[in-house]
């Protein structure tokens, strides 16, 4: 018998159970009035969760696509841009942008650290002709599990005139993001992550300034031409090629549980889950990465103890006991391990992972008493129920 697997990746993340049927729906027109239903229907739910009063843009794509979008949209070649790198993803936007022959000078930060609002400043106001035009930035690092706070940034943008373009691929649905009150004037996110739908649409959301720089953009594009994708929006919710429909059925009924449970309680959740995780990892005698008050809510990094490979304990965790945990990237590489903990994550989740990865480390060779972590994560768990 196949057993179930315990998916505790930062992405793609597994599906609540109604939605992943939701899917097998039969495949509509995308040019009826069933499809601009279910359109309006799911770009009007995802406003609620961008916090926004902007159009937000359904593409057909993975997450990066709607990264490369934010560029090819709102830029034109030469331009300077300021990009934020505070690991793996923060470098892979800014390469995206050099791709396009955008001028881009890297702020980088320690991997593990976030973003040192006071160096942006101190750039932007030696910026004195305003020659950059945008910011590009990554709300949550998930190479390394940082939190990168967009209000700050945002503000320091908008005095510069300059657009803040935000990758909110694994936060969006699981760490807030207050699109407008934070002026983030393009948000790109995936279906696959905290938005716990399979893998294949990419949401974004545009202000009216980014829509203007869109205007002065020479940069090639078609299928990622926003200006093509509002003019279809503007009549009845259309995209201007076919939609993932599948996915889009899914991304409905999950936007509709989203709803149900209510943003604050959904952030809650990840934050109750991501304290037990992190509690009950220090109590085995495992180090974390990040600092408490940066932690990602999604996504958590781990030292891996001296002498204990990556390999062998993944290895371990997926063949014994159906954990599906991930590695690192880049300078991490070898040295750190992550769990994800976003979307349709369950306090039961996090304590068999917790207890499977206390037996795999004893087997490693890494002494841990067996059940310290589970009752330090316990603990977090039993506290929050008596409030
Ligand atoms: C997952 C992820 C992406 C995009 O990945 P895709 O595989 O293209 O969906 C981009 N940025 C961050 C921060 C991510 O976590």
């Amino acid at each position: 018998m196949k057993e179930k697997r315990t998916l505790m990746l930062p992405g793609p993340t597994p599906i609540p159970e109604e939605a992943r049927l939701a899917g097998a729906q039969k495949i509509i027109g995308h040019r009826g009035v069933d499809c601009e239903e279910l359109m309006e229907e799911v770009t009007e739910n995802l406003k609620y969760v961008f916090q926004t009063e902007n159009d937000v843009l359904v593409l057909t794509c993975s997450g990066t696509g709607g990264l490369e979008a934010s560029i090819a949209n709102t830029l034109s070649a030469g331009d300077k841009v300021l990009s934020l790198c505070t690991g793996a993803f923060g470098e892979r936007y800014a390469t995206i942008a050099e791709r396009y022959d955008i001028d881009v000078e890297r702020m980088n930060f320690a991997w593990g650290e976030d973003i040192d609002v006071d160096r942006v400043k101190a750039r932007l106001a030696a910026d004195q002709e305003q020659e950059i035009k945008a910011i590009l930035m990554t709300h949550n690092e998930t190479s390394t599990g940082v939190i990168n706070h967009p209000a700050p940034i945002g503000e320091l943008a908008a005095q510069h005139n300059a657009l803040l373009l935000v990758d909110a691929v694994s936060s969006i649905g699981g760490i807030e993001l207050k699109t407008d009150k934070w002026q983030a004037d393009v948000v790109v996110t995936s279906s696959q992550k905290a938005l716990m739908s399979p893998p294949g649409l990419c949401l974004v959301s545009v202000s009216p300034q980014a829509l203007a720089a869109t205007q002065d953009s020479d940069l090639p594009k078609f299928y990622w031409s926003f200006q093509r994708a509002k003019e279809r929006y503007e009549r009845c919710y259309q995209t201007p090629s076919t939609p993932a429909l599948a996915t889009l059925y899914v991304l409905r009924e999950v936007l509709r549980e989203i709803r149900e449970e209510g943003l604050e309680n959904l952030f809650q959740r990840h934050q109750l889950v991501t304290r037990a995780l992190r509690r009950g990892v220090e109590a085995m005698g495992l180090e974390l990465l990040v600092a408490e008050e940066i932690a990602s809510k999604t996504v958590t990094a781990i030292k891996l103890p001296t002498d204990v490979e990556y390999e062998a304990v993944e290895q371990r965790l997926r063949e014994q006991y159906n954990v599906y945990i991930t590695g690192s990237k880049g300078k991490l590489k070898g040295k750190v391990f992550r769990i994800g903990h976003l979307g349709n994550v369950s306090r039961s989740d996090i304590l068999s992972t917790i207890s499977a990865l206390e037996m795999v480390l004893n087997q490693e060779g890494f002494e841990v008493k067996l059940g310290s972590g589970l009752a330090a994560a316990q603990k977090v768990f039993h506290k929050e129920e008596r409030r």
